[in-house]
């Protein structure tokens, strides 16, 4: 499918650089592409950012229908332009159709056209250190109806926003409120899958730690809440007693990539990943005999979230005094390195 482009007439200013916040700004352009039952996704084209016209009886407003993936252009030190596994977004991006009942997208298409609308706004990837592209693909269900069934129409879309340096002033540990009330996911429910519905429940859980100084909150199981799930918006990590835990994938936890990205850097250089269920309690009695040396969140905003503080119940612990470790560096620099064009790919992650 070509893809055909029509450019703006009136592009915008573009923002400083060196006040971008996160997802405040948007691109000149967007791509979308339509799909029609009995005859596909159809008409990809690349058109002046603008509002979408929406039926207000479209499906996605009354019954979250809806997915969406994240994922960042960097600019490098020598002007190139790199994707961090686009690929995987856009398998990710299958896996959570096919949970929502979305028509899957083909892998290589949806690569494409995320390359081909960055190439249209290429101006606006900033290159100040740790700024990036944001790249937003999202599908909804566009039927204009009310019956509870899955759409038979739907938009693919694709934004870009650019977006400031996560770390400004150097690499903060969080602190993290243990959820005992509130769950995001259970087994059997949408927990793996990029869909709306996980971040409208996950809404007010994040409110109330904030409001008690929390960064973010720790989400556990959501039957025994007892296993650690992910924090925030982001996987877990945990070095107990030189072994690197990170709870495994049983359906309720998103598959991250950066997730995936740790596993394979770490293991590459000779440091296993024990993937395996992980107990909150598992982990205070770790702290208090003294073996919970490291604790850092995975994710495509922050790459690596070191975490200083858990608070379960009103019982606080600190983490390796609140900094960050050494495996979180390594891991850190070694992606962050890969996404600048710093250090070489030996992984083959980066697509330009
Ligand atoms: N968990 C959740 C709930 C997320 O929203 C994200 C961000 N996509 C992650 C984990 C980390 O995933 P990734 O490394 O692919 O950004």
């Amino acid at each position: 499918m070509n893809i055909s482009i029509t450019k703006t007439t009136n592009p915008k200013q573009k923002p400083d650089q060196n006040d971008l916040g996160f997802g405040q700004y948007f691109t000149d352009h967007m791509f979308i592409m339509d799909y029609t039952e009995g005859k596909g996704w159809h008409d990809p084209r690349i058109v002046p950012y603008a509002p979408l016209e929406l039926d207000p009886s479209c499906m996605v407003l009354h019954y979250g229908q809806a997915i969406f993936e994240g994922l960042k252009a960097y600019k490098t030190s020598k002007g190139e332009i790199l994707l961090f596994r686009p690929e995987k977004n856009m398998e990710r991006v299958n896996s959570s159709n096919d949970r929502l009942v979305i028509p899957r997208i083909d892998v290589d298409f949806g690569v494409k056209a995320i390359k081909e609308l960055v190439k249209v706004d290429v101006d606006w990837i900033p290159d100040a250190p740790g700024t990036s592209l944001y790249i937003r693909p999202f599908i909804i269900a566009t039927d204009p109806y009310l019956g509870v069934r899955p759409s038979n129409t739907y938009k693919f879309i694709i934004i870009l926003s650019p977006v400031g340096a996560y770390y400004k002033e150097g690499i903060n540990p969080v602190k993290i409120y243990v959820e005992s009330n509130y769950v995001r996911a259970v087994k059997g429910g949408l927990g793996y899958a990029k869909t709306v519905a996980n971040y409208a429940s996950s809404l007010k859980a994040q409110v109330e730690a904030k409001h008690s100084g929390y960064t973010q909150v720790l989400w556990l199981d959501g039957i025994e809440k007892k296993y650690i799930e992910e924090v925030g918006t982001m996987n877990v990590f945990f070095k107990i007693d030189g072994e690197i835990i990170t709870p495994s994938l049983e359906g309720s936890i998103l598959p991250g990539i950066t997730r995936m990205s740790t596993i394979e850097l770490l293991k590459k250089s000779g440091i296993p990943v024990t993937e395996r269920r992980i107990s909150i309690e598992e982990l205070y009695a770790a702290h208090a005999a003294g073996k919970l040396d490291e604790a850092f969140g995975t994710g495509t905003a922050a790459v690596i979230s070191p975490i200083g503080e858990f608070n379960w119940n009103e019982n606080s612990i600190t983490v390796n005094e609140g900094k960050i470790g050494p495996v979180a560096s390594k891991v850190y620099e070694t992606i962050t390195g890969i996404q600048s064009g710093d250090m070489e790919d030996a992984f083959g992650w980066t697509q330009k």
